[in-house]
């Protein structure tokens, strides 16, 4: 850096994405000093776990979070499976959000561990943005003993998008460090969004993403010289206008402090009360639908899940786990929900459920592929991520053009044969929680 003048003092408004560093497993490793140096997973080990957060020792086998438990394990079996502490994770946030606090108010938190800031009015009193940025990631490096990568830039997507150009990677199975903080200047705006997918957008979903494809646009660069009214019969008006805007680096978005976490969720009261864990785990993969619906056609994901119960005797419950990564999709929406429900002593009759989804955020940011087909490890088939969206995205269509009741998943078919008993084992956090005192398996 020592030979590139800083200019990020130029940018107009400057706006920060801090995201930490894996960090539900940087919290595990800080707490207790025996698992430093080994690969750590945090999540429920059971059948149905799914990896909420992976360090980069464990990333160096391909893990990440949202992947099932199961498979992270055949990747890693010496990995360690911790369940996860909410509370510890929400402690050390908000130590984190008291340095953003230090440093500018307007502060948007995106999740526990990520969050934009707008910084243009602490240009005078602390040093340019990328100072700022570094003064910040010194100040977590030093005070709490953890990592985070920062972009900088004018635009939330474009510093969105830095956070991850200045983050460690992978590279084939080593860890490369990032350069900490990336700044984007405007003037290299284009060229530094041009050779990116047209995914890495907010806005280009799967199913944007094939009809711009089908059209031969496949990066960035494709789309931004585009006229939006040549787009506009493939993907509508407004998709068309956004995603060249964006494509250009034109978001006017700002960093909104004080913005309350909204939430998306369904609940259901019943007729009569159920005892029945299996009636309530079917109730629950409608709800789990009806959300993702809700998510999907707002252009939202929510990584907090929170299952809600009322009991006969009108005491209310909620349980809710966090995953570094947004969920849109009703099977793990489910799953996840199922194990938090799995958790809640129902002997007594339940009068009402409901499951929300909150930290939203926009859906269509860049994501990892879950899962590898060509994997000989992997013991049932399953599809990539994507495959999954994209799947997803044409049951939507259908149901847009046909109705609703037109198609489902096998497992929103209520025959009893369809739900196998595994999906009541905890999904998150399995150690952690008290397992059903009525259960009847
Ligand atoms: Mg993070």
């Amino acid at each position: 850096m020592a030979n590139v003048r800083d200019r990020s003092a130029e940018l107009t408004p400057a706006i920060l994405l801090v995201d930490m560093d894996s960090f539900f497993a940087s919290v595990e490793v800080l707490d207790n000093p025996a698992l430093s140096g080994k690969p750590v997973l945090v999540g429920g080990d059971g059948k149905r776990g799914v990896v909420a957060s992976a360090n980069y020792e464990a990333r160096r086998f391909g893990i990440h979070s949202a992947m099932p438990m199961a498979n992270a394990l055949r990747r890693c079996p010496d990995a360690v499976c911790v369940p996860g502490n909410m509370a510890r994770y929400a402690e050390v946030s908000s130590q984190v959000h008291e340095i953003f606090a230090s440093v500018t108010p307007i502060i948007e938190p995106l999740a526990l561990d990520e969050a934009f800031l707008d910084v243009s009015g602490s240009i005078r009193l602390l040093g340019s943005p990328l100072e700022i940025g570094h003064a910040i990631r010194l100040r977590i490096k030093q005070e709490l003993a953890l990592d985070c990568g920062i972009g900088v830039a004018s635009s939330k997507q474009v510093a969105k998008l830095a956070s991850r150009s200045a983050k460690p990677r992978i590279e084939r199975d080593r860890v490369v460090p990032g350069p900490g903080v990336f700044v984007v200047l405007d003037e290299d705006v284009r060229s530094y969004l041009n050779p990116m997918p047209v995914r890495a957008l907010f806005g280009v979903g799967p199913t944007t993403a094939t009809k711009l494809s089908k059209l031969g646009i496949e990066t960035v660069a494709d789309l931004a010289d585009l006229d939006p009214s040549m787009l506009e019969r493939h993907v509508g008006g407004s998709v068309a206008h956004l995603i060249v805007d964006l494509a250009n680096g034109r978001d006017t978005r700002p960093v909104e402090a004080g913005v309350k976490n909204r939430s998306i969720g369904h609940e259901e009261t019943f007729t009569h009360d159920s005892y029945d864990l299996a009636d309530l785990d079917q109730r629950l993969i409608r709800q789990a639908h009806a959300v993702a619906n809700a998510l999907r056609s707002s252009g939202q994901e929510g990584a907090t899940v929170t299952v809600k119960i009322k009991l006969a005797n009108f005491e209310q419950h909620t349980r809710s786990v966090t995953l570094e990564e947004g969920l849109d999709d009703p099977q793990a929406i489910y799953e996840v929900a199922s194990g938090l429900l799995a958790t809640h002593d129902i002997g007594g009759g339940v009068r009402l459920l409901g499951i929300s989804l909150s930290a939203l955020r926009p859906r269509g940011g860049p994501k990892q592929l879950h899962l590898r087909l060509d994997d000989p490890t992997v013991a049932d088939p399953l599809v990539t991520q994507e495959d999954r969206g994209a799947l997803l995205d044409a049951l939507d269509e259908i149901k847009r053009r046909f109705g609703k009741e037109a198609v489902g998943t096998a497992n929103l078919l209520s025959a009893d044969g369809v739900i196998s008993p595994g999906q009541r084992d905890i999904a998150f956090g399995a150690k952690d929680l008290t397992p059903p005192k009525e259960a009847d398996d």
